[in-house]
C-alpha cells in the first residue's frame, strides 16, 4: 500500500485516522487536536487536510485547533453545519489531497445524522459512526429505512475495502451479534479475536467488508436466521428487510 493507516485512539472510544505517505497526512474526525499533534511530530509530518464525516464533538472537536496549526484545508458534510468546514462536499464530489495522491470519493449515507457521509478511495471507507465493525451507530436523525440504504451503499463496495470505522465498539457489538446469530461461527471465531486484540490493547479496526458481510447483523437483514431472530424478538414476522433491521436496531438499544 502506498499509504500508512493509523487508527489513533482518542477520547473515551474514538478512533481518529491518520493516513500518511512518507512527508504528509490526512485527519478523519479528529474528536480531539492531542493524539494528531503527538503522531504528527513523533513522524514528521505536515498535515494535509482533515476530512470530517458528520457533525458530532466527538468527531470534529480538534479540528479547529488543528486547521489553525497547520492552516490546511477541512472537508465536510455540505447538509450539515460545521463551522469549521471550508471545503464542502456533496454526494458524488471527491476530497482531493494532492501531497498524497489521495482522492476519496463522498457517499451521502444518512441515519446517524441527517448528512453524514462516508469517503471511499484506495480500498478504504471512512463511514464515522455509520457503519461499525459487527455493529451500526444509532439513529439520532434518521429512520431505519434511511441507514439500511445507506448501509447497503457500503456493503456494495468492494470485499478488501478496509472499514474505517469512528468508535471502538467491537467486542461489544459482537456480544450482541451472538445472540442474534448463536450458530454464527464467523461471528464466534471474531469474537474471540477481537477480545484478545482488545486484552493487548490493540485496535480491532479496520475491519474489511468481507468479514462485515459475514458477521455484521445489520449487513444481514435478508438472512434467514436474522430474520428468524427479529421475528421472535419482535414477536411477529416482519414484513420487509426494513422492518428487520428496525428490530435489532432498537432491540441492540437494550441489549447489555
Ligand atoms: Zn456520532
Ligand atoms: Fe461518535
Amino acid at each position: 500500500m502506498r499509504f500508512n493507516l493509523t487508527p489513533l485512539p482518542a477520547l473515551r472510544d474514538n478512533y481518529i485516522w491518520l493516513l500518511a505517505n512518507e512527508r504528509a497526512a490526512v485527519v478523519v474526525d479528529p474528536g480531539e487536536p492531542s493524539p494528531v499533534l503527538r503522531a504528527l511530530a513523533n513522524r514528521r509530518l505536515a498535515l494535509a487536510a482533515i476530512l470530517i464525516t458528520h457533525h458530532h464533538q466527538d468527531h470534529m472537536g480538534g479540528a479547529a485547533h488543528l486547521a489553525a496549526t497547520y492552516g490546511c484545508p477541512v472537508y465536510g458534510p455540505a447538509r450539515e453545519s460545521i463551522a469549521t468546514v471550508d471545503r464542502p462536499l456533496h454526494a458524488g464530489q471527491f476530497a482531493e489531497i494532492p501531497a498524497l495522491q489521495a482522492s476519496f470519493r463522498v457517499l451521502d449515507i444518512p441515519g446517524h445524522t441527517a448528512g453524514h457521509i462516508a469517503y471511499h478511495g484506495h480500498n478504504i471507507v471512512f463511514c464515522g459512526d455509520t457503519l461499525f465493525s459487527a455493529g451500526c451507530g444509532r439513529l439520532f436523525e434518521g429512520t431505519a429505512a434511511q441507514m439500511n440504504q445507506s448501509l447497503g451503499k457500503l456493503a456494495a463496495l468492494p470485499d478488501a475495502t478496509s472499514v474505517c470505522c469512528g468508535h471502538e465498539y467491537t467486542v461489544a457489538n459482537l456480544r450482541f451479534a451472538q445472540v442474534v446469530e448463536p450458530q454464527n461461527r464467523e461471528i464466534r471465531k471474531y469474537a474471540e479475536q477481537a477480545a484478545e486484540r482488545r486484552r493487548q490493547n490493540l485496535p480491532t479496526l479496520p475491519s474489511d467488508l468481507a468479514r462485515e458481510r459475514l458477521v455484521n447483523p445489520f449487513l444481514r437483514c435478508r438472512e434467514p436466521a436474522v430474520i428468524a431472530a427479529a421475528a421472535k424478538h419482535a414477536g411477529h414476522a416482519p414484513r420487509d428487510e426494513i422492518e428487520v433491521f428496525a428490530v435489532i436496531r432498537s432491540w441492540k438499544n437494550t441489549f447489555t
